[in-house]
């Protein structure tokens, strides 16, 4: 039998009810034999020493865990039931040291890189500030057998996070793709930046992406070309293996207010699935949704996004799968997709 995950029956146990997990997907502990080893182990980063803005990102996990309550597990638009093709888990939080991004991301690389079944699990992160994208990549680049010349990266952003250092950090949320790429776990030819916008502190900021031959697509060339511009992008990669790496503030603070470096005029919320959307067809080993900072989100509505960011992302693998004919048998006590 095919792995799947086991959800709670919201008919039974309604989604306000229970112990709060990543869209009541079962503890990686509590995962049963048969629907092992797990396809994706969804885990939390609560660290935010590394932002250049506005702190708070350490609370997103657990308000992304609550928002996610409501993410159901029928994918309309692929037309693929995600728990019935995926085995999936909450791993729990990474554990962090709050005043230091190096040590973070150290000992986020550590534990993360220890899950049970390398070859088989893969790791979505949700954040925290988007330093600790580097700790994640890392992890995957290592748990995927160390591909030469590094990870395909698609990555959508108002930022490139490529700066080399913010007050002598050199770890910080500014720049967890510059030490990726010079660490060699991302190539920079097979990286795309998506929804690139707001001011700049100079024009020398888009230096480093652009000369190591990183496609940026800023919010103007999204509008004007949309998500074919992602779709000929990830033709092109040709099944190579990719990273997935969405801050949140590449949606318009109009849509996701809670995040700490927000930048005016970016995607809509629909705008963001579709974005993820057209993605469909890369090899997705990794991924993470950072920057969520629920003390300036009303009405928690940038937490429920990102966690329809997490499903969309999980989405993008489980209709690889069902496609390729690995489609898993119906789920254990689930009833029926279900409101
Ligand atoms: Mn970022
Ligand atoms: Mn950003």
């Amino acid at each position: 039998m095919a792995p799947t995950t086991v959800l709670p029956n919201p008919r039974v146990h309604p989604r306000f009810s229970g112990i709060t997990t990543f869209c009541r997907y079962p503890r990686l502990e509590d995962v049963t034999p048969e629907n092992r080893p797990v396809d994706w182990a969804v885990f939390g980063v609560p660290f935010d020493a590394g932002v250049t803005y506005r702190p708070g990102a350490r609370f997103g996990p657990r308000a992304v865990r609550d928002a996610s309550q409501y993410v159901k597990r029928f994918h309309m638009a692929h037309g693929v039931d995600v728990c019935e093709v995926l085995s999936l888990a909450d791993a729990g939080d990474a554990p962090v040291a709050p005043y230091s991004c190096k040590e973070t991301l150290d000992v986020v690389w550590s534990w993360a890189t220890q899950l049970p079944d390398p070859a088989r699990t893969r790791l979505l992160a949700v954040g925290g500030d988007h330093s600790v994208a580097y700790a994640n990549i890392n992890a995957t680049w290592e748990r995927r057998g160390r591909p030469g010349g590094g990870l395909a990266l698609l990555h959508f952003d108002s930022h490139l996070d490529t700066v080399d250092s913010v007050w002598n950090e050199k770890w910080g949320h500014a720049s967890p793709f510059r030490r990726a790429i010079e660490d060699g776990l991302i190539d920079p030819k097979a990286m795309i930046s998506v929804g690139i916008k707001g001011p700049l502190n100079s024009k020398a900021d888009l230096d480093f992406a652009s000369h190591h031959g990183v496609t940026i697509v800023t919010h103007e060339r999204w509008k004007a070309e949309g998500p074919r511009v992602l779709r000929d992008f990830v033709a092109r990669l040709s099944g190579r293996e990719a990273y997935l790496s969405f801050d949140i503030d590449v949606v318009d603070p109009a849509f996701a207010p809670g995040t700490g470096t927000p930048c005016p005029g970016g995607l809509t919320s629909a705008e963001a699935f579709e974005a993820v959307r057209a993605c469909a067809g890369a090899s997705i080993v990794g991924a993470d949704v950072v920057e969520v900072l629920p003390d300036r989100d009303p009405a928690g509505i940038t937490a429920l996004l990102a966690a329809h960011v997490v499903f969309e992302i999980l989405a993008i693998d489980a209709a690889a799968r069902s496609k390729g004919g690995a489609k898993g048998s119906p789920c254990g006590q689930s009833s029926p997709p279900a409101r």
